[in-house]
């Protein structure tokens, strides 16, 4: 699996869920960024324009969504892929989702067999 470069921010207020994410991500050769709020990933996001920025839904302060709208509304940020990780996967969020602008969702809790991979192809989406 050819990661090697691939830079992944996550957002997420849960340290249990960032760890494991981060670990995971960490040891298959992924390079990660780091935010408990939508509004830290936020600066991180302009900063580095990393490969692929997974979104907690549910965060403390501005929401997923609502941090999802500000990376689109600003050219620098517009273009990146993001990836709602949240524990709604009923058919009827997975939707809203879907309506917000998000390129995706990675469910909750993670699969540390299938992870890795799954966001392997959400970086190779970029530029496609
Ligand atoms: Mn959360």
């Amino acid at each position: 699996m050819d990661v090697k470069g691939h830079l992944v921010l996550i957002v997420e207020d849960n340290e249990k869920n960032l760890k494991l994410a981060r670990d995971l991500l960490g040891v298959t050769g992924f390079r990660t960024l780091a935010a408990g709020t939508a509004e830290e990933g936020l600066v991180l996001a302009r900063q580095h324009r990393p490969d692929l920025v997974l979104m907690d839904v549910r965060l403390p302060g501005m929401s997923g969504v609502a941090a999802l709208a500000a990376l689109r509304g600003d050219p620098a940020t517009a273009g990146l892929t993001v990836v709602a990780f949240t524990a709604s996967v009923t058919s009827a969020e997975q939707q809203q989702m879907a309506t917000a602008g998000f390129d995706g969702f990675l469910a909750k809790p993670i699969s540390v067999r299938e992870f890795p991979e799954q966001v392997r192809r959400y970086c190779q989406r970029r530029g496609a």
